[in-house]
């Protein structure tokens, strides 16, 4: 018993002091504001917050400027010398790599095309940026120590072994235990999610869904896929098929989708799909994602993005009455949706969901853009540093 109450303190003392760094991590505070969000003794958080500079994290800063008399009291703040975090995201035709400070914050970026890779060559490759990754450390941060390195990969991909499982085109690579493999080549810890988990994640600590507890992150690229945020948390962190908003049927009498149903979101809305749509009700041959704004004027590329934004809404509106979730934010290449189809998408949603007239649901395009799954790889050991596991 007595083994269980001190497992149980310290976990909560790590968990507290994640979630102090993850407050300052957020905006300079001061002893007192950290005491009122986290509702515990001034003792406990003086306690906390003196470890947390002991240990290089944070440190006194300027002074917060009050109305009242006595002392102003001083704002802690994230320290130049903190650790660092490294992230490595495996997309479809490129390899990249990235260091971030605890704000996320990129200090590095650098990447690696793919070309008819082999398991060998792939685990080469990525090597080879965690070795520039590295040596750029060494050279330029030296005092910086590396908490670990998040895995941000396409799925499919066992989160708990960290191996990415069979995706779709890409070069026939399949069982690739990455987790294992880095774990002991670079002596580090080694976490991996899925690229909508971690997107979700860099929106969650940094970007878009910075301001609420529970969202839903929609990722529209080559397929459709989401990241569910729960309490401030990942939820379904251990699981292969979390989140897969693509292959909800939204037509039961639909075109058949690659995963054999019927009438999936993804027969409907992808990427590639809204292209193809949009060059035969334009008539041109190339279209950019960047002219997604000017096509938007066009009334027969309106009706397309009207025709998807209508059935993204069906699978949100029962992604909404399922989850309950603050806000949707849209990312990957979704982003480009123009505005006016976000507004839409919102009010489709609030018009059909259960509550109408109740809950406001934003739909929010993602802040990272085209960089969350990156950022994300990164934000997935920051959000096991704020749950207190390598703190
Ligand atoms: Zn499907």
């Amino acid at each position: 018993m007595s083994e269980r109450k001190g497992y149980n303190n310290t976990h909560l003392k790590y968990r507290n002091r994640g979630i102090v760094l993850q407050l300052i991590a957020n905006e300079p505070l001061s002893r007192i504001d950290i005491t009122r969000k986290m509702g515990l003794t001034r003792m406990a958080i003086t306690n906390i917050v003196t470890e947390l500079i002991e240990d290089g994290y944070i440190e006194e800063g300027a002074t917060k400027e009050k109305a009242q008399v006595g002392r102003n009291p001083i704002l802690l703040d994230i320290t130049n010398r903190s650790p660092l975090a490294a992230g490595i995201y495996v997309a479809r035709s490129t390899v990249y790599a990235i260091l971030t400070d605890i704000r996320l914050n990129a200090l590095y970026i650098d990447e690696i095309p793919l070309k008819d890779e082999t398991v060998d060559s792939l685990k080469e490759k990525i090597c080879l940026l965690l070795d520039r990754l590295m040596a750029y450390r060494d050279e330029k941060l030296s005092e910086r120590t590396i908490l670990g390195i998040g895995v941000s990969t396409i799925g499919p991909l066992d989160p708990q072994k960290g191996e990415i499982l069979n995706p779709k085109d890409f070069f026939s690579i399949e069982h690739l235990p990455l987790r294992s493999f880095l774990e002991e080549r670079y002596r580090l810890p080694v976490f991996a999610e899925n690229d909508m988990n971690a997107s979700a994640l860099a929106e969650h600590l940094q970007g878009s869904g910075r301001d609420y507890d529970n969202f839903f992150y929609l990722g529209i690229a080559d397929g459709i896929g989401g990241g569910i945020v729960v309490e401030r948390n990942i939820y379904g962190r251990n699981s292969i098929s979390v989140g897969e908003i693509g292959h909800m049927c939204i037509n039961f009498d639909g075109p058949l989708c690659s995963c054999g149903n019927k009438g999936c979101l993804e027969t409907y809305a992808t990427m590639p799909i809204i292209m193809e749509r949009l060059k035969k009700a334009s008539g041109r041959e190339h279209i950019a994602l960047t002219d997604f704004e000017e096509l938007a004027e066009d009334e027969l590329c309106d009706e397309v993005f009207s025709d998807v934004t209508e059935k993204l809404a069906y699978a949100l509106t029962n992604t909404v009455n399922l989850l309950d979730p603050q806000c949707i934010v849209v990312g990957n290449e979704g982003v480009f949706l123009p505005e006016k189809y976000l507004k839409a998408l919102q009010s489709k949603i609030e018009s059909r969901i259960l509550c109408t007239g109740y809950k406001s649901v934003p739909v929010r395009p993602s802040a990272f853009t085209l960089g969350a799954p990156l950022y994300g790889s990164a934000a997935v050991v920051l959000a096991r540093l704020f749950a207190g596991e390598l703190i």
